[in-house]
């Protein structure tokens, strides 16, 4: 998702704002930098400030107006520091991360920053799906550029760590909806004992060269978070197996 998200800076005066913007990005995994009609750029003053984001620098993409910025884009939000004269639908920047992060892989959207004294104009809002402001002081609510940039690439990264730790863990909720009683820490020592031996007895398993496979099992069974039952099936396979080792009875 992070790969799709583009950063707009409209009009900058600053190339400093530039710099400091390329950085907050990168520190986010955010790559796609544009810049509409900066009154700098480049300049040493944004590379230095970039610090080792000079990279998003080289690469950004520059246009003369908005309009042409955005044209690839699904999705068009503008940030402003205070309410409008028409107002638009207006969203904080979690809310922003929640909309961005369901969206398609091929959904570009773009965040729209506007100039350092005035902002965004309203034609330029006017272009926008949505408003995103930053919920800040309403006696002091205007924050630096960069400033702006980072909070918002902060949620849009929160919400992507979110999303993946979702689809990688699809598990049922341990505890809460799980009918049987999760095996107690000594049983799946006992557990990890038994088995080691009959491994050995197996000749599977060198105890004199053991390499990593206790280790490899451990984390291979622990990484299932076994129940009682479960740890008692895997005890009696086991215990069976032993019971074929056996010399037959006389
Ligand atoms: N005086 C201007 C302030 C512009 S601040 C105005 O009233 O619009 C420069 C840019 O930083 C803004 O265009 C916006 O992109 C961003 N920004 C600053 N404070 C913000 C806030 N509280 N919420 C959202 N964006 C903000």
């Amino acid at each position: 998702m992070l790969e799709n998200i583009t950063i707009i800076l409209v009009n900058t005066t600053h190339p400093g704002n530039i710099g400091g913007t390329a950085r907050a990005m990168k520190n986010m995994g955010l790559t796609d930098l544009r810049l509409v009609d900066p009154k700098i750029f480049p300049s040493e003053v944004a590379t230095a400030r970039a610090s080792r984001a000079t990279d998003l620098l080289d690469n950004a993409q520059l246009f003369n107006d908005l309009e042409s910025a955005v044209a690839d884009c699904q999705l068009v939000v503008g940030t402003s520091a205070r309410e409008r004269h028409i107002p638009w639908p207006l969203i904080n920047p979690r809310q922003l991360a929640a909309i961005a992060a369901p969206l398609p892989e091929t959904t570009r959207v773009a965040v729209v920053f506007g100039r350092e004294d005035r902002g965004l104009t309203n034609e330029e809002l006017q272009l926008c799906h949505h408003h995103v402001n930053i919920p800040t002081n309403e006696e002091f609510s205007s924050l630096n550029i960069a400033a702006a940039v980072q909070v918002i690439a902060y949620e849009l990264r929160m919400a992507a760590l979110e999303q993946a730790e979702q689809a990688a863990g699809e598990r049922p909720q341990w505890g809460t909806d799980w009918d049987i009683e999760l095996a107690e820490h000594r049983e799946l020592e006992l557990m990890f004992e038994h088995l080691e031996s009959v491994l050995v007895d197996i000749d599977f398993l060198d105890p004199n060269n053991p390499r990593q496979l206790m280790p490899r099992l451990r984390r291979l069974l622990l990484r299932a978070v076994p129940d009682k039952v479960e740890v008692n099936v895997l005890r009696g396979i086991l215990k069976a197996v032993e019971k074929k080792l056996e010399p037959p009875a006389r």
